[in-house]
């Protein structure tokens, strides 16, 4: 890789570790959701970064996938708390990392789980290494600790205006045999689950990303399309189109885009057993001579 595109990577990862820690000070019952979400991405750009994708903060059963929507009066009480943040520089995304706060004060042994699984994985992460034994450590980690990882969420290659390159990097052992290549960038993040550790989609989407283009006649969705430009493909919140267009005018863009199947969605990711609890654990990691967690803190 780059000298240059290294820099831009690592300088992001950088950016985005800071304002997760940044959130995790934030993070206290009483406090709303949505302004702890504003705050970080407000960080994000103030350190010289630009988020790249709307900070999830998912509760209990919900894994990921969850952002605050318009007006959320959500507040911080009692809950499992998954922070993930993003930062990219110049469209490098260096930095997608992921932490658990438990304010029930029950579930320690399960925020440990992913952050074990998380270490176990980066201790044999090096070129050469496959997915699955990435994946066999993680699940081994979680297990002793007697919860079940999250088989059908993954992590994932980085990349250039790329949030979720090509290939995944499992949560179990799948014995996939792909190599880790010299100068990959790819994020690891273990879910430890109290339930069956699989999750599915499940309520409104406050998250979406453009997956295509297509000719829109409507001008207010020709309005929406063109602020959408700035995100180049990757992921935006509802919220960030409302603070200059009316909320109306947004669902009916977005409605009409969905229809068009030039955008895509992202319910919130819940564990399919009822009143299960999950935690999860995320770096970014520069794969080559050397290894470089990007988001450590
Ligand atoms: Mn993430
Ligand atoms: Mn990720």
């Amino acid at each position: 890789m780059e000298e240059e595109t290294l820099k831009k990577y690592l300088e992001a990862g950088r950016i985005a570790a800071e304002a997760l820690e940044f959130g995790r000070g934030l993070v206290r019952p009483g406090v709303k959701i949505l302004d702890v979400a504003e705050q970080v991405e407000a960080h994000i750009v103030k350190l010289g970064g630009v988020p790249a994708f709307p900070m999830n903060i998912s509760f209990n059963d919900t894994a990921a996938h969850y952002t605050p929507s318009p007006g959320d009066e959500t507040v911080f009480d009692d809950q499992v708390v998954k922070l993930d943040v993003g930062a990219h520089v110049d469209g490098f995304v260096g930095g997608d990392t992921a932490l658990t706060v438990d304010l029930s004060g029950k579930y320690s042994d399960l925020v440990n789980a992913s952050r074990d699984a998380l270490d176990a994985a980066l201790k044999v992460v090096q070129v050469g290494t496959t997915l699955g034994e990435i994946g066999r450590e993680i699940e081994a980690a979680i297990i002793s600790h007697g919860f079940n990882p999250v088989r059908n969420l993954s992590g994932h290659g980085i990349g250039e205006w790329d949030l979720h390159t090509g290939y995944s990097i499992p949560n179990y052992d799948t014995k996939d045999d792909t190599p880790l290549e010299d100068g990959m960038t790819i994020a690891i993040e273990p879910f430890a689950s109290t339930g069956v550790g699989l999750i599915h989609d499940k309520g409104v989407p406050f998250i979406h990303s453009i997956i295509g283009r297509k000719p829109v006649r409507n001008i207010v969705t020709r309005q929406v399309m063109k602020r959408l430009d700035d995100y180049n493909g990757l992921p935006f919140a509802t919220r960030w189109l409302t603070k200059d267009m009316p909320l109306f005018k947004v669902n009916f863009a977005l409605k009409e885009l969905n229809q068009l199947d030039i955008l895509k969605s992202y319910s919130p990711l819940v564990e399919r057993a009822a009143g299960a609890f999950v935690s999860q654990a995320e770096h970014s990691v520069y794969v080559g001579d050397k290894v470089i967690v990007m988001t450590r803190f």
